[in-house]
């Protein structure tokens, strides 16, 4: 039964959840370039015009942006980054 609902009105569920979305990300900084939300501790670039790129969309362009920065941890904070700092891990190959 709950199949039906489910099936019921997709295309309007997955409106909704994707105007949520998109609408979560524009309330964010997206880069302008590929409008991407940056990682975080990603560097972004800032242009006078107000728009901001990130560093892969940065380097297409010629402009000199008037900021650069790495972006900061939003409100959940403790992102951790993860290396591999096994002996020799990165080589290591699966079979
Ligand atoms: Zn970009």
């Amino acid at each position: 039964m709950l199949d039906e609902t489910v099936h019921h009105a997709p295309d309007l569920e997955r409106q909704l959840l994707r105007r949520s979305v998109l609408a979560l990300a524009a309330s964010r900084d997206a880069c302008r370039g590929c409008h991407r939300t940056p990682l975080v501790g990603e560097r972004v670039h800032l242009y006078d015009d107000g728009r901001m790129l990130c560093e892969l969309c940065r380097r297409e362009r010629k402009e000199t942006p008037i900021r650069s920065e790495p972006v900061r941890g939003n409100e959940h904070g403790n992102a951790v980054r993860m290396t591999d700092q096994r002996p020799g891990g990165a080589r290591r190959r699966v079979a």
